[in-house]
């Protein structure tokens, strides 16, 4: 009997070799498409900056949000600072890809120092666009990467610098150095007080204001500490040091129900100048308070007594 040499079961030619693996690279391409489809963000997505940033090789920046961010920098002469905290912050946010402006606003009466109506000032003359805003001391920086300058949820603001961040103020009811809130929270807790000058006191107002109309502040869940979550920027015999002289402290100490943000006065129009360090742009806003020496008579600097 003569045996037949089956050429198809013990030696495929070569045109059945591509068929099989034209077949098999189809269904491969079936199952896998979709999949991969998905794991690209659409425009609107959200993750779509980290997305980017992820990608070293990606050149362009798109905004990791819509949402547009204002940093307030309460200030008076701290160039030392200032010098280093514009180039920095600016470059921090840009790497989060988020979208932001710098406004220094800048006390140029001789009043004591007045925190909270300076931060009232930038929250009125911060760019209508802004959403949310990074109310900011001018001597901290983030040091990492993990503190996000996030748009805070509806449940209130974020207080970046929490006591278990903060360099130094580890006390629990802590609520000054860097807070994110969302301007309608602003708007809600009716900012600051205006009463507050000299150092001190005017955050804890405003942890009140906020409590007290149903919002909660929150802080990011890091694994970081007082130790590396935050760089303090000390200037060795800086100038603009704090005022802390207590003088008719228990008036000042009183809670301030009635006014807010609509409510500093100025003495001028502000002046408002695009400046900047080392090709960082910011917004300075040179602003003159107008103190009731009557109503607030701690509002006087020792040039003035
Ligand atoms: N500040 C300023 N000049 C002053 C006092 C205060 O620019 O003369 C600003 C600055 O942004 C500073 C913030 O107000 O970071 C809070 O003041 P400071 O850092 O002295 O107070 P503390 O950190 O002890 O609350
Ligand atoms: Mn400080």
């Amino acid at each position: 009997m003569r045996i037949m040499y089956n050429s198809y079961s013990d030696r495929p030619p070569l045109v059945s070799i591509i068929f099989t693996f034209s077949v098999l690279f189809c269904l491969i391409f079936i199952i896998l498409y979709p999949i991969v489809l998905m794991s690209i963000p659409s425009p609107q997505d959200e993750n779509l900056g980290k997305y980017i940033s992820e990608n070293k090789d990606a050149k362009i920046s798109i905004p990791k949000s819509r949402h547009y961010l204002c940093v307030v920098v309460p200030y008076r002469d701290r160039w030392a600072q200032l010098s280093v905290f514009v180039p920095y912050l600016s470059e921090f946010l840009s790497n989060q890809l988020t979208r932001h402006s710098i406004y220094i606003i800048n006390q140029a009466d001789r009043y004591r120092f007045n925190r909270g109506a300076l931060i009232n000032v930038g929250f009125l003359y911060g760019h209508p666009d802004c959403d949310y805003f990074a109310l900011h001391d001018i001597d901290l920086l983030p040091n990492s990467p993990l503190i996000e300058y996030i748009y805070p949820n509806s449940s209130g603001p974020i207080h970046l610098t929490a006591p278990k961040y903060h360099p130094f103020y580890n006390f629990d009811s802590y609520f000054g150095g860097v807070t994110l809130i969302r301007r309608e929270h602003f708007e809600r807790a009716n900012g600051f007080s205006n009463k507050f000058w000299g150092w001190g006191l005017e955050d804890d107002e405003f942890r009140l204001r906020i409590t007290e109309k149903g919002l909660n502040i929150s802080m990011l869940s890091l694994p970081l500490n007082r130790k590396n979550a935050f760089i303090h920027i000390s200037v060795p015999n800086a100038k603009g040091s704090r005022d802390s002289k207590n003088w008719l402290e228990s008036a000042r100490r009183k809670r301030d129900r009635h006014y807010g943000y609509r409510d500093v006065q100025l003495s001028s129009l502000p002046r408002i100048t695009t400046l900047s360090v080392e090709n960082y742009n910011y917004i300075q806003v040179d602003v003159k308070l107008s103190c009731n020496v009557t109503s607030t008579p701690w509002c006087m600097s020792e040039a003035y007594l």
